[in-house]
């Protein structure tokens, strides 16, 4: 059985959370002379709807999530270093994470004064819920899973994915940042089934706004409790909240990028394939190709000098020689593949 509070700080379990004004008193009225604001300079006089409700309540429309599993924060990255905050001790507790995955999980470890074990993946990028599950102890409160995984491009294993969540006593959270260019569904929809799971989605890839910084965290309503105790008030500001509003507004615009996206990446995969640097392609299901090339510094170097900036993954573990490519527009792909010819 899953039971919340063992695995919560206890800190954090008994945290009396601060109580702003916009906390006490919810609602419309006419006069607001409650949280020592500026009456003038309107509508940046005011603080922020510290739970972002109008926010959550499009997102339930558009991903079919309840708002009160949604919590929102400045960047996939605020929710990541929540999640450490919230279950972990320093020094005494531990994660587990797949190896190679984004970076930020293990700087966020680091930061939090937590240990971060890893367990490499295979020759096909796939991991085995037991080879997870045999690193784990008694202090582990954390599994991290990437799927699409950053910087491999694949979705993991549904049926492994299942068998850790199964399980594993303590939370797995599965970052789903490029879910939108993946041919394999969200496990939004099984939310209920797992009260230790916490999904990761942002609007920073197919949603197109990087620059907003915000980031969703899915998962039960008593982890969504947590996360709004220990976030700071007014996480989310009023810019982003208005421009994320008219963005979710218009999920069809998202659809035609990704579908544009999808199709460029096909081809980029089939003229990467025609080169003779290229030694192997791995399998992608996000907006970017993972790229095994004979010399990685001498094609980066190569690309930087014509003005073409690509993501050398050389010295990543399991990544030597690759570069991680971005699918562009039609022409910043053209491009790419021009220079790339002449090597
Ligand atoms: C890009 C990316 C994110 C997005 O982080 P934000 O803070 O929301 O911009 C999250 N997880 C992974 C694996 C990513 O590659």
């Amino acid at each position: 059985m899953f039971e919340l509070k063992q695995i919560v700080r206890p800190n954090i379990w008994a945290l009396k959370p601060y109580s702003c004004a916009r906390d006490e008193f919810q609602g419309e009225a006419s006069v607001y002379l409650d949280a020592n604001e500026n009456p003038y300079n309107a509508p940046f006089n005011r603080y922020p709807d510290p739970l972002q409700l109008t926010v959550k309540a499009e997102i339930e429309k558009v991903k079919g999530v309840a708002v009160k599993n949604i919590f929102l924060g400045n960047g996939s990255d605020e929710a990541i270093d929540l999640v450490y905050r919230v279950f972990c001790e320093p020094k005494e507790d531990n994660v587990v994470a797949i190896a190679p995955t984004y970076g930020m999980y293990g700087v966020c470890a680091d930061v939090n004064n937590v240990e971060y074990r890893t367990v490499l993946l295979d020759e096909q990028y796939q991991f085995k819920a037991d080879a997870l599950l045999k690193v784990a102890d008694a202090k582990t409160k954390v599994m991290w899973l990437c799927s699409p995984n950053n910087p491999t491009g694949n979705a993991l294993d549904a049926q492994e994915i299942e068998k850790l969540l199964k399980a594993f006593k303590g939370i797995v959270v599965l970052d789903e940042a490029y879910i939108d260019f993946s041919a394999h569904p969200s496990w939004v929809k099984r939310l209920a089934e797992y009260p230790n799971l916490i999904i990761l989605q942002t609007l920073s890839k197919a949603w197109a706004s990087a620059g907003l910084r915000m980031g969703m965290a899915f998962a039960s309503e008593e982890i969504i409790a947590l996360f709004n105790k220990v976030k700071y008030p007014y996480n989310v500001n009023i810019l982003t909240q208005e421009k994320a509003l008219e963005m979710l507004r218009n999920p069809k615009k998202v659809s035609d990028w990704v579908d544009i996206l999808l199709k460029e990446r096909a081809k980029m995969v089939a003229d990467l394939g025609q080169l003779a640097i290229v030694e192997k392609i791995y399998p992608t299901d996000a907006n970017f190709v993972l790229v095994k090339v004979n010399d990685a510094v001498k094609t980066y170097n190569h690309l930087v000098s014509k003005g073409i900036i690509v993501r050398s993954r050389h010295t990543v573990v399991l990544c030597g020689n690759c570069l991680r490519i971005t699918v562009g527009t039609q022409e910043e792909n053209a491009i790419l593949m021009k220079e790339l010819k002449t090597l």
